[in-house]
């Protein structure tokens, strides 16, 4: 089956008066996909979302919304767009069904389609059971969800979730990454935040913005295999010889850390059997021997730590 793209971003740019906020940005997101956008404050993110959103003009390039060309027909291809900012524009005062009723109206939904389009939101959004409630008596996680319901609508090719889950409590934040990556199947989702176990969490695929630019696009597989490495940490009882450590088939390098620990580099297979034998054999004591996991933030402090960032840190 043919990959259905749903955005096309070709070299995007932005100024704020001389200021490059969004500098040559291109990507694509395809049907089935939920891409986490990452990247510290004043990255670009949102000068990014606001553009895709059909909300700000580009200075430079190309954006297409499931084949429609944003800003020739911005009409067209904004109706496959369904978009939840960072505050869900609900209305305390009404009814989760009059809300949805009225957010139909506003996304064109035709007359004979209303019904079983706000149907489908409830229903796909676990909110059946509150729909004569008045959203200002609901929950934070419930009023997160009549917000998606708003976005997902007139069922739009791609669905934009700023930081879905800020506020929500433990239970809630589940729900909502649930209904996150079942939205998925069918949609294409961006979802920015700043909650890194939130894009391990429900992201296919991720995307680091820092000043301007993309320094890294990956697909969360490939990143899992990244952050996994291709390094083990040994901790022993005493002290080891290096050398022997090194002769151990394998291994490609060895490097001390603190005391008693060390890091063992390879290439192809995981030595960690040689490398337990190998303590063993010389009575070493074996304390630990594990993989050496970079976590996401890692990745993200180094590919987004900058002198500024450091002279920052420093007069802290
Ligand atoms: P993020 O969402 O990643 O925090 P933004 O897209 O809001 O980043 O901002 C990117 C850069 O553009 C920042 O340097 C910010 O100060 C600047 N910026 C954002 N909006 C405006 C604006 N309306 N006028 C001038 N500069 C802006």
């Amino acid at each position: 089956m043919d990959t259905k793209i749903l955005i096309a971003v070709d070299e995007l740019c932005r100024y704020y008066g001389h200021h490059l906020a969004v500098d040559a940005i291109s990507f694509e997101l395809a049907q089935g996909e939920v891409l986490g956008f990452l990247g510290p404050n004043g990255a670009g993110k949102s000068t990014t979302m606001q553009m895709i959103s059909g909300n700000l003009a580009p200075s430079g390039g190309r954006i297409a919304i499931n084949g429609i060309d944003l800003l020739d027909r911005p009409r067209l291809a904004k109706a496959e767009i369904g978009y939840l900012p960072e505050q869900p524009p609900v209305y305390p005062d009404l009814t989760v069904r009059e809300y949805l009723a009225y957010c139909a109206r506003l996304h064109r939904v035709g007359k004979t389609h209303r019904g079983g389009a706000i149907s489908r939101a409830l229903r796909r959004c676990g909110l059946h059971g509150v729909e004569t409630r008045l959203i200002g008596n609901l929950s934070k996680g419930y009023q997160q969800r009549v917000g998606i319901a708003q976005a997902i609508l007139h069922n739009p090719a791609v669905v934009i979730l700023d930081e879905p889950t800020v506020g929500l409590d433990p239970n809630q934040i589940r729900d909502i990454r649930e209904l996150i990556r079942e939205l998925g199947q069918s949609h294409g989702i961006i979802l920015s935040t700043h909650i890194l176990p939130e894009v391990q969490a429900t992201c296919t695929r991720v995307q680091i913005i820092h000043r301007g630019r993309l320094v890294f696009a990956e697909s969360m597989q490939a990143l899992q295999q990244r952050l996994t490495g291709k390094a083990l940490v040994l901790e022993t009882q005493s002290a080891v010889d290096i050398t022997k450590l090194q002769q151990i088939a394998g291994v490609s390098a060895v490097e001390p850390l603190a005391s008693r620990r060390a890091r063992l580099l390879f290439d192809a297979d995981n030595p960690a059997a040689a490398v337990a034998a190998c303590v063993a054999a010389h009575d070493w004591g074996l304390v630990e021997l594990a993989l050496d996991r970079q976590s996401l933030e890692q990745v993200f402090v180094e590919l987004t730590c900058n002198e500024d960032g450091a002279a920052q840190a420093a007069a802290a």
